[in-house]
């Protein structure tokens, strides 16, 4: 069998003419052989776990923000190349305090996972959704024609939102500020689009507030 420190993962098998490994000393070498191939096992699968921690947001499940800069970078270096037109989307949900105060922060983090949910299922398989952090979400939408395309995405995401989630069988109603930089026209790179997005999503906001 191989086994690690917490399961037994499968177990090594052998194939050899009878008599062959008959041994007490022939099973102690099979046994070593099998421990050592259980370690090196569960070593792929610690630095796979580590590698998918360092990847991906814990809460969520989404990129986080050290992978979502590497696919931003790598967008726009398609985008240059073909050069087409991209389009990254900031997106913040309003009032998101007032949840956990009401609520509490456990149902705070089950909106936040609803909330992944529904961008993921907004966009294209080929584009990327990534948590920033807190209630801060981030959208690249590759090989768009114009502003309008992606107004279209920011535009479903809105609506999306805005529908009721039930949590704890209660409707919570949220709403989502977003912010829109399209490459090239906004910034022609990571940071100069960033910060686009970022305003126009605080713009958005402030605009919004009841007054
Ligand atoms: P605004 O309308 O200006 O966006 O205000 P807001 O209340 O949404 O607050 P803001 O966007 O400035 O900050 C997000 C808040 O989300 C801060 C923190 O209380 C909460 N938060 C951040 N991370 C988590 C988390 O992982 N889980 C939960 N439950 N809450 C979080
Ligand atoms: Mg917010």
């Amino acid at each position: 069998p191989l086994v690690t420190r917490r399961d037994a993962i499968g177990a090594l098998i052998l194939r050899a003419d009878a008599g062959t490994f008959d041994s007490q000393k022939d099973r102690e070498l099979l046994n070593f052989v099998a421990t050592q191939v259980a370690i090196a096992v569960e070593r792929g699968q610690l630095r796979a776990e580590l590698v998918h921690a360092a990847q991906y947001d814990e809460l969520t499940g989404l990129p986080n923000r050290r992978l979502f800069h590497e696919r931003l970078d790598r967008a726009l270096g398609r985008s240059q190349r073909r050069q087409g037109r991209m389009a990254l989307l900031y997106v913040d949900i309003d009032d998101f305090k007032k949840v956990n105060d009401t609520l509490g922060h456990a149902a705070g983090d089950l909106l936040l996972q609803e909330i992944a949910r529904r961008l993921g299922g907004c966009v294209r398989h080929v584009d990327t959704v990534a948590r920033l952090g807190g209630d801060e979400f981030v959208v690249i939408i590759e090989d768009i024609h114009g502003p309008a395309d992606a107004a279209q995405v920011a535009e479903k995401i809105r609506h999306s939102l805005l529908q009721a989630f039930a949590i704890g069988g209660v409707p919570l109603h949220t709403r989502a500020s977003i912010g829109v930089a399209i490459h090239p026209e906004d910034g022609r790179d990571a940071d100069a689009l960033l910060k686009r997005a970022d305003s126009a999503m605080y713009q958005g906001k402030v605009l919004g507030r009841p007054r």
